[in-house]
């Protein structure tokens, strides 16, 4: 057998000397690029220099070291007769090991001075290739690319008397094949930080673009920040305004949520989203009078389209939770919904689509600020998502379950009577659960959620404070409510902050409530507790949906109690059966999902 060659190429030198004395010992031919060959003959140790068998010196300031085919042919070439001809015709000799590690390109970036000349310059074009080309033929060669692997490779070399195995050669090459992703993971995001420029004008992200950069991150000293895609461009525009962190966590969030919801019910959809939580979501189902009251459209010049009820009762179910939200809309926006989003204090929104006045209309909003998106509503994310939470990265197949009318069909309760209008709300609820941050609870009417609550550790928690929500969604529609004397020139979202205090009995004193009486004409008497409880009494027919199952039957009575009558969530609970028996002692409809939505 002809004497097996070592190839040396490394950067960082740790190690090193040992382990050339050590494959010298078990008889390896060495071969070293400039600065490894060097150190390694220093020691006395006997190494030939690459250029000998390139017959070509090291060039461009070594830029060019040992990207030649006398060295890649010896890597490349595969145990086969033809590959072995041709390293013969050409009086290459194959190379066994490839032992290289790469020009420090983090942490060159990494030093506060250093200029995009100095990052150029750190980015190794030779090295990347002897890893790659070394891995590829693993069957055949060995690439060892972590010093800390040195001891380990030289034992299992000896002992194999030449041969490591094919085991070891697979788990080196996987680590190199690591190395080199994350070096080009490395490289693609520094220059992405240097070229996507904040200042990118209108015009450039009108079109498709792969990224941009964003004012902040989560908080304002969260800089830089951007949002990219590795391939292809961004599948959405930005008509106006530009986008943080956040509003784009809910801007994708919802419109996600509105197209599903708008495929399951063949309807318009909107949703109201804050902190990555809907605030609110519905379809386009009218209103009658009472509910244009409720949800603050009964003024509204411009009738009502499918799409501007959908977006009426998603913001108007919990005007609070709502305010300064981010919208997401299934289907392009019109004026009417446009003329909607006007008049209340809002971030963002996206959309598939604006017609000509409804954009005129957004892009006047915050002094020219609003913050527009054009969604592709042709865009399929990809199958699988990755994120990153403290360096360690997260990957998973995308949630792509399919929520529809198929999920409620395991009905476990004696009452199984399920009418069309529960079965849309059902799905509505789940739907929105799907992108909610976890542990989540959603009551649902007349295809709007009215009441949702989110990111609880506790799933009672979530099942109170979405019934209270309700309640108080439920509360809004009173009579007295309807009819409070609100001062000319009180602001919307002052009379929604006092509508929410007047429902929830909350007892005001000095100065807050002067100011609270000062935005009425006339003496308030408050809602008594007789008067809350005949009109909670009247509260009927509500469905309500759960992330995950209901550990205990609590949550079926707390439910009831805000006027639940339908009920879906997930079985395997060790108290299902007592779950049920609860429903069924209420005489509501359980459906039994076996889906679990959990969403972070
Ligand atoms: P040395 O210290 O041996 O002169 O250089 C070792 C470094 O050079 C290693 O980090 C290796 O990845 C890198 N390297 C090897 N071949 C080439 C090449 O042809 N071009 C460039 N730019 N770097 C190379």
């Amino acid at each position: 057998m002809s004497q097996a060659i070592a190839l040396l190429s490394v950067y960082d030198k740790t190690g090193l000397l040992d382990f050339a004395k050590g494959l010298s010992a078990a008889g390896v031919r060495l071969l070293g690029s400039g600065g490894t060959a060097k150190k390694i003959r220093d020691a006395g140790i006997a190494i030939e220099d690459v250029s000998d068998i390139t017959k070509a010196p090291e060039m461009l300031g070594g830029r060019v070291k040992t990207l030649h085919p006398a060295v890649h042919g010896g890597i490349l070439a595969r145990a086969i007769p033809s590959d072995e001809q041709d390293l013969q015709s050409q009086g290459i000799a194959p190379i066994s090991i490839v032992v290289c590690n790469l020009y420090p390109f983090s942490s060159t970036i990494a030093q506060p001075n250093c200029t995009l000349p100095d990052a150029v310059e750190e980015i190794d074009i030779g090295g990347v290739t002897l890893l790659r080309a070394a891995a590829k033929n693993h069957a055949r060669v060995s690439v060892v690319s972590d010093p800390a692997d040195y001891t380990e490779f030289l034992a299992a070399w000896t002992a194999g008397q030449g041969d490591v195995g094919q085991n070891l050669r697979s788990k080196l090459a996987l680590k190199a094949f690591e190395m080199t992703a994350q070096y080009d993971e490395a490289i693609s995001g520094y220059f992405r930080e240097q070229y996507a420029s904040a200042e990118l004008s209108k015009e450039k992200l009108a079109g498709p673009v792969q990224r941009i950069a964003l004012r902040y991150g989560a908080n304002p000293h969260q800089k830089p920040a951007q949002a990219f895609v590795s391939e292809g461009a961004l599948p959405f525009k930005v008509l106006c305004g530009s986008p943080g962190y956040i509003n784009l966590l809910d801007a994708l969030n919802s419109y996600a949520l509105v197209k599903e919801l708008q495929e399951a019910l063949n309807l318009p959809a909107a949703a109201s989203f804050k902190h990555v939580s809907p605030a609110g979501a519905a379809v386009g189902i009218a209103l009658d009078e009472t509910e244009k009251k409720v949800y603050g459209v009964e003024d509204l010049k411009e009738p009502l389209t499918p799409l501007a009820c959908a977006y009426a009762r998603a913001r108007g179910a919990d005007r609070m939770s709502s305010f300064g939200d981010f919208i997401g809309l299934s289907a392009p926006c019109d004026l009417a919904t446009a003329k909607i989003i006007s008049r209340e204090v809002s971030d963002g929104i996206i959309a598939p689509g604006y017609t000509p006045e409804a954009l005129e209309v957004l892009s006047k909003k915050k002094g020219g600020k609003y913050c527009v998106l054009e969604i592709d509503p042709t865009y399929t994310p990809p199958a699988v998502e990755t994120k990153q939470v403290y360096g360690v990265h997260l990957r998973q197949r995308r949630n792509d379950s399919k929520i529809d009318a198929n999920l409620f069909t395991n009905l476990v309760t004696e009452n199984k009577a399920l009418p069309t209008e529960a079965l849309t709300d059902l799905i509505l609820a789940t739907l929105a659960l799907k992108y909610t941050q976890s542990n989540s609870v959603a009551y649902s009417k007349h295809g709007a959620i009215i009441g949702l609550g989110a990111g609880q550790q506790s799933r009672i928690h979530c099942t109170r404070l979405a019934g209270g929500k309700a309640d108080i969604w439920w509360l809004r529609h009173h009579p007295r409510v309807l009819s409070l004397p609100f001062k000319k020139g009180v602001k919307r979202a002052e009379k929604a902050n006092a509508i929410d205090t007047f429902v929830g009995g909350e007892v005001l004193e000095g100065g807050e409530k002067a100011q609270w009486e000062g935005l009425f004409d006339g003496a308030i008497e408050p809602l008594s507790s007789a008067e809350k409880a005949e009109w909670a009494a009247k509260l009927e027919g509500v469905a309500c949906s759960s992330d995950a199952f209901f550990p205990f039957p609590d949550n079926v009575h707390r439910a009831r109690k805000s006027g639940v009558r339908y009920l879906a969530a997930p079985n395997g609970s060790v108290m299902d059966a007592e779950c049920i028996a609860a429903a069924n002692e209420h005489g509501m409809v359980f459906a039994h999902t076996t889906l679990r939505l959990f969403h972070h």
